[in-house]
């Protein structure tokens, strides 16, 4: 329960002696709104335990002072009190983001308005959609963010996925053709794709389905223009087309899904793992194990409370969420002797020093009426499930994505300088991993929200209207060679 937060005003300071009484802060607008969040305690990312917060002090979107004994706020300023029982945490971030959704099953596309007001009644302050159906709808929707003129997460975008995954489900083995990524791509192509993406300010690269080849020339071209990339590496059904050591050795800085491609762990071979993993302790490669997707619709019905707590289906229109539900449960993404080896995978990696390596991403490609926001805290309660502790697990939530993003120096901490990005939520999420669900508030660049709000804004709002509202929600593949690229 939170108590609220008040405009209160003490004594007659103006705006302007209230900055030059504290120079030691950094320079910040100083028409900005301040606040300040007292009470409860604060787990700063840094730390594997909760300290009593005594006061952070917010000024417009930036944290100004941490442990301040200030207790008193200005004529322009807000205070936010909260009990004994609440924590504050730096914002989540989400580094396998899909704001995509597939009403018809001819492929995903993606819808990024109503799905940032979930994510971020979700905790959620910052995404990196790994891989993108719609390019342009999430960099319009980041820099309206951006702008102020739009509610939602920091969007961090990737572009479309760099290889033949752009063409969705569509590619099956090496040999079939994308026109998105055509099997003749050309090195200078490849270049110049990367070239045009950077230019519309992504943040890092996807690359799924590309060969050996085009995998280097993606990985030194991202690195000229200073961006990280990721993989998803086992991607033509059962041929590797490039293996984990290679990535790493071409010098992926991420990793997503899986280290080995064994289904099992008797086809596992615990020498390969063991030399991959030392390869990513040595280069400081992460991984994103994207665990709830794996366990998929199995660890929903295992742990059927803590992994479905809300009705989710409210936040489609009725005709999206007919659609669905007509279409039934998708099957498992994987079995449980699958589901296993990558659980094996994730603690052989924390057992050997990579606990600051793990990221938490969600990978909730919406096929069902679950929506990836909520999925973060599936993943968050998977990880925990799988066996790591819990202020690991809310580490690789939130400074682990930030360094692996490379935005540290911004957010991922509570500290002063970074950007005011926490959320406060009820109860002890050292101890229970869901109390990190139940959010009393979200303050993200500074702006507060209030996370019921937020979701009462987009129930019965996800989706196609009715039988005339499909274009939206249609995927569309735009070909690599084309004379205009600029409509892409
Ligand atoms: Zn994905």
């Amino acid at each position: 329960m939170w108590l609220g937060y008040w405009f209160i005003a003490i004594f007659a300071f103006c705006a302007s002696n209230f900055s030059q009484a504290q120079t030691s802060w950094p320079e910040t607008n100083t028409s900005a709104t301040t606040t300040l969040i007292r009470g409860g305690w604060i787990f700063d990312s840094l730390r594997d335990e909760r300290r009593r917060n005594s006061g952070i002090l917010l000024q417009g979107d930036q944290i100004v002072a941490v442990d301040t004994a200030q207790d008193t706020v200005t004529i322009n300023s807000k205070l936010i009190q909260l009990t004994d029982d609440q924590t504050i945490l730096s914002g989540f971030i989400d580094l396998h983001a899909h704001y995509s959704l597939d009403f018809f099953y001819e492929g995903r596309v993606d819808e990024a308005y109503y799905n940032s007001l979930v994510y971020l009644a979700n905790g959620v302050t910052s995404t990196w959609s790994a891989g993108e159906m719609n390019p342009q709808r999430i960099i319009d929707q980041r820099n309206k963010i951006q702008d102020g003129e739009a509610i939602g997460p920091r969007l961090l975008s990737s572009g479309p996925y760099f290889g033949g995954f752009r063409c969705e489900y569509d590619v099956k083995v090496a040999e079939d053709d994308c026109v998105a990524w055509p099997n003749d791509i050309t090195d200078d192509e490849i270049r110049q794709e990367v070239d045009y993406w950077t230019n519309t300010g992504i943040r890092s690269i996807k690359i799924k389905q590309s060969t050996p080849h085009e995998t280097k020339i993606i990985i030194d071209q991202a690195k000229k223009h200073g961006l990280t990339t990721t993989g998803h590496l086992a991607n033509y059904l059962v041929e590797y087309d490039v293996s984990t050591l290679d990535a790493i050795t071409m010098g992926m800085d991420r990793i997503e899904h899986q280290l080995l491609l064994a289904l099992s762990p008797q086809e596992a071979d615990p020498n390969e793992l063991a030399e991959i993993i030392q390869l990513m302790i040595d280069k400081q490669v992460y991984y994103d194990p994207n665990l709830q997707m794996y366990g998929s619709v199995n660890l929903r019905q295992k742990h059927i409370h803590d992994m479905i707590w809300t009705d989710e289906a409210k936040y489609f229109t009725p005709y999206a969420k007919g659609l669905l539900e007509a279409r039934g449960s998708p099957p498992p993404e994987s079995d449980w002797a699958e589901y296993r080896q990558r659980v094996i995978e994730l603690l052989e990696l924390y057992k050997a020093g990579g606990a600051n390596l793990i990221v938490t991403g969600t990978d909730e490609p919406v096929y069902t009426t679950l929506l990836a926001g909520f999925a973060y805290h599936r993943e968050l309660f998977a990880l925990v499930d799988a066996g790591l502790p819990n202020a690991v697990v809310l580490k690789a939530g939130t400074i682990n994505g930030a360094k692996a993003l490379g935005i540290d120096n911004l957010v991922g901490t509570i500290k002063p300088g970074k950007l005011a990005d926490i959320i406060v939520v009820n109860g002890n999420p050292l101890k229970d991993i869901t109390a990190a669900r139940d959010i009393a508030h979200v303050i993200a660049n500074g702006i507060i929200h209030n996370p019921n709000n937020l979701l009462q804004s987009v129930e019965n709002r996800i989706g196609p209207k009715n039988k005339d509202d499909h274009e939206f929600w249609m995927l569309e593949i735009p070909p690599l060679r084309r004379e205009n690229t600029s409509s892409r």
